[in-house]
């Protein structure tokens, strides 16, 4: 369930319509609904009550601020992968022990600022990154806690580029390299291994591989007799952008939470794209229209720049425009909607089934919340859209778009070309 919705051929979010939004704030733009955002997370808090996890969002998938506050004002932890997001995380007033910091290539400075400020755990991915954090933790005097991040070689069943629990993949450690370090847990006299860590991919719409990763880490802990506090089972929830049918957060709990209880571990869950996924839209206009011999296309203002999720996963965003009319389904036509970027993977939708659209008409970019703005770039030149978060019947512009002058910002013509 989400907050947008048609009242009188108009799409709300909450208790307005992007319409009027749109009079004030220029297009294209990012849109989040806070209530969905909140929905989501107790979803998933609720479903979970018998173990009660900690629940860690994935700060990837949208960091806008103000999203984020959102989140950890209601309880949740944050799951970060970069200095740049424990940075914003810190700035959002998370709890320090809500913290959990995953990623392959933590660099020194970002495993010192992340030991300053004293978060819950390290989600290590390597032995090198093990004897980093041993020796800045030792440099500190402080004994810090890291779980090791698993690969558990299984089969997501999701796209290959957000597949991250096969072998293979530059994700985790394989089990007898996990094993091969708890033996070894003196070579770490700075570090707590006191947990295990599995994300086996996203967009996962069966409970099944995670059954799998589940079992397969839980029996190698027993087997090898390794003892630890913390099992985080990572993200990957999938969630509906079209016709899929994901599990729930109440089918999903129901499968995973008899392994889970077994264990006796504390849970640590970091969904992303779950709780922000359909929590937000991206609304674009329609600049120009133009038909060629055999296409129709609907030129917007909104890029792969903004999202660039339909050119790099060849993902499917449902799109629709924001006000209809009573005929509208009667004028329907085949059109490909595209950016105004000079590639020709640039487009937000192909071959979709749209009411007749003029210049000037606004659509809006479904499940647009997670992975959405947290990926855009500044290609082609082009600044950056607006974010707005509604709450009710409020909106509250929560990132200005960029300028010109954001986008030279730092740069410098050197002396020697002047
Ligand atoms: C990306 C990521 C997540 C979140 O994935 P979703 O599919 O958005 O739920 C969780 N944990 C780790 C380690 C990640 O890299």
């Amino acid at each position: 369930m989400h907050e947008f919705g048609f009242k009188d051929n108009e799409l709300y979010c909450e208790g307005i319509k992007i319409t009027d939004i749109a009079k004030t704030v220029d297009t294209p733009f990012y849109l989040y609904s806070y209530k969905t955002l909140v929905d989501h997370y107790k979803k998933l808090k609720t479903a979970f009550k018998p173990i009660n996890p900690l629940i860690a969002f994935s700060m990837k998938s949208n960091s806008s601020l103000a999203v984020v506050r959102a989140l950890v004002k209601n309880g949740a932890g944050l799951d970060i992968v970069s200095g740049g997001e424990l940075y914003r995380a810190r700035l959002a007033g998370v709890d320090p022990k809500k913290v959990v910091y995953a990623g392959v290539g933590k660099k020194t400075e970002e495993i010192s600022s992340a030991i300053e400020f004293g978060i819950l755990f390290f989600n290590a991915e390597s032995e090198d990154e093990l004897d980093e954090i041993q020796s800045i933790a030792a440099r500190f005097g402080k004994k810090v806690s890291v779980a090791i991040r698993i690969n558990p070689d299984v089969i997501p069943k999701t796209h290959r580029y957000i597949a991250t629990g096969k072998g293979g993949t530059k994700f985790g450690l394989d089990f007898e390299t996990v094993h091969k370090i708890f033996n070894m847990r003196w070579k770490y006299p700075n570090l707590n291994l006191n947990g295990v860590h599995v994300h086996i991919g996203s967009q996962i719409l069966d409970a099944g591989p995670f059954e799998d990763a589940i079992k397969k880490t839980l029996d190698f802990l027993k087997t090898y007799k390794i003892d630890v506090e913390y099992f985080n089972i990572g993200g990957g929830l999938g969630i509906m952008y079209s016709v899929e049918n994901p599990q729930t957060a109440k089918n999903f709990a129901k499968r995973v939470i008899p392994l889970l209880k077994k264990s006796g571990l504390k849970i640590i869950l970091e969904p992303g794209r779950f709780i922000s996924g359909n929590s937000g839209v991206f609304v674009t206009r329609v600049i120009y229209t133009k038909r060629t011999p055999r296409k129709k296309f609907l030129i917007v203002d909104g890029g792969m720049n903004d999202l660039i999720r339909p050119s790099l996963y060849e993902a499917y965003h449902k799109i629709i425009p924001v006000k209809v009319s009573e005929h509208s389904s009667e004028t329907c036509e085949k059109v490909d909607i595209v950016g105004p970027i000079c590639e020709s993977g640039d487009f937000l939708g192909k071959e979709r089934l749209l009411p007749q659209a003029v210049k000037g008409d606004i659509l809006a970019v479904m499940g647009a919340g997670a992975y959405g703005f947290t990926m855009s770039s500044n290609y082609n030149s082009r600044p950056r859209p607006a974010e707005v978060m509604v709450m009710g019947k409020n909106y509250y512009v929560v990132r200005k778009p960029e300028t010109y002058e954001d986008l030279v910002k730092g740069e410098t013509i050197p002396k020697a070309l002047k």
